[in-house]
């Protein structure tokens, strides 16, 4: 089968490696790199940022499998720095936590390697896609078309999808767009010295923000500059979701230095990311959704589990789906 699969993220290369020794794979996505929420924002050679996916854990046997092969590759690696909790100034040390892994030298040196060799159409925004008898046809913001193809995959987030989807898919598209995922914005800094603050990251109490990691303290990167990434709360990106970056970064750096209780050194470098579609509060639990008659499956990790394992996951119950049609 002639396979398009909209989104290389983490869910999308993995239905992509699983499904490409049997069908003719082709991917679409809308921005210049791979790997979706698992990206780096690189800001010049010596500085970047994991803005999106901080870190990851492995709990079903197939992620195992994967993650060791990863590792072994030299493309992730666990994250040992000291993680706790910071509440009104006070530092808490988890204990007992499950093994954390980032990917190596970025967060999203595992997708990259997933992506090597693939047929991927980078900078393709698909805004439309429509089926008849040949099959397949998808529609980019360009004005180029693709197809046909046998079988459409899409991994975009479920607010994307359902976009797509409404007219020629309706009752798929109805089960999607039940499913939500939260804005959450991030900010990403460098300062001029070391930030007082004794662990490398933490999960944030009573405060705007909810996570802070110290970048450079991840395997494999720089520890020079030292590199934040501050996340924002649900509640509090919600509620700033259409101002600018240049509004956010200081206000979640304000943020910061209230909560670590400490003046904060000075700032080489700020920006704001927004992920207006970052987590899905309610993920579906199902692997993935599909309609046979149609050769459609929708996926990615709003079908599973709000995470990278959840992605991966989806991604292959999405491979396990198209392979019933052969
Ligand atoms: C701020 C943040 C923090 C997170 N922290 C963690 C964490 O610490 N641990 C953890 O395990 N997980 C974390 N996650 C979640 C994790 O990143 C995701 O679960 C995982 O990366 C999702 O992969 P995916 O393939 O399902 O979706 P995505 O990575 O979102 O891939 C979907 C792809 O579809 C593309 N796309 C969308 N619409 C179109 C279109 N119309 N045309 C073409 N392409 C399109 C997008 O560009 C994207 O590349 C975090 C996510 C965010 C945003």
């Amino acid at each position: 089968m002639k396979v398009a699969i909209i989104g290389a993220g983490l869910s999308g290369l993995v239905c992509a490696r699983e499904l490409s020794s049997q069908h003719d794979v082709q991917l679409f996505d809308k921005a210049r790199c791979v790997a979706g929420r698992m990206s780096t924002r690189r800001v010049e050679p010596d500085l970047q940022f994991d803005h999106g996916a901080q870190y990851f854990t492995a709990r079903d046997p197939r992620f195992h499998v994967e993650v060791d092969a990863w590792v072994a590759a030299g493309a992730a690696a666990p994250w040992t720095s000291p993680i706790g909790v910071l509440q009104c100034g006070e530092v808490t040390l988890s204990e007992n936590s499950p093994v954390r892994y980032v990917g190596v030298p970025a967060m999203n040196a595992p997708v990259k390697r997933l992506a090597e060799g693939r047929a991927i159409h980078l900078s393709t925004r698909i805004e439309a896609v429509s089926r008849d008898d040949d099959g397949w046809t998808l529609a980019a913001e360009s004005g180029e078309r693709f197809g046909p193809f046998d079988a459409l995959i899409c991994t975009a987030p479920p607010a994307q999808a359902t976009v797509l989807l409404g007219e020629v898919a309706p009752q798929c598209a109805a089960e999607v767009a039940k499913v939500t995922l939260n804005p959450c914005w991030a900010t990403l800094v460098q300062f001029t010295q070391w930030l007082p603050f004794d662990l490398d990251g933490a999960f944030v109490h009573d405060s705007p923000l909810s996570w802070i990691a110290r970048n450079g303290s991840k395997p494999g990167r720089n520890a020079e500059p030292d590199c934040w990434v501050l996340h924002a709360t649900q509640a509090w990106s919600e509620r700033h979701v259409e101002q600018s970056p240049d509004q956010i970064a200081p206000q979640m750096l304000a943020a910061l230095a209230a909560a670590i209780g400490k003046s904060l050194p000075g700032v080489a470098y700020q920006t704001a990311h927004r992920w207006r579609y970052s987590i899905p509060p309610q993920p579906l639990s199902v692997g993935c959704l599909s309609d046979a008659e149609l050769r459609l499956a929708v996926g990615g990790d709003w079908c599973q589990q709000a995470k990278v394992e959840g992605a991966f996951l989806s991604g292959l119950a999405l491979a396990e789906t198209v392979v019933q049609w052969e």
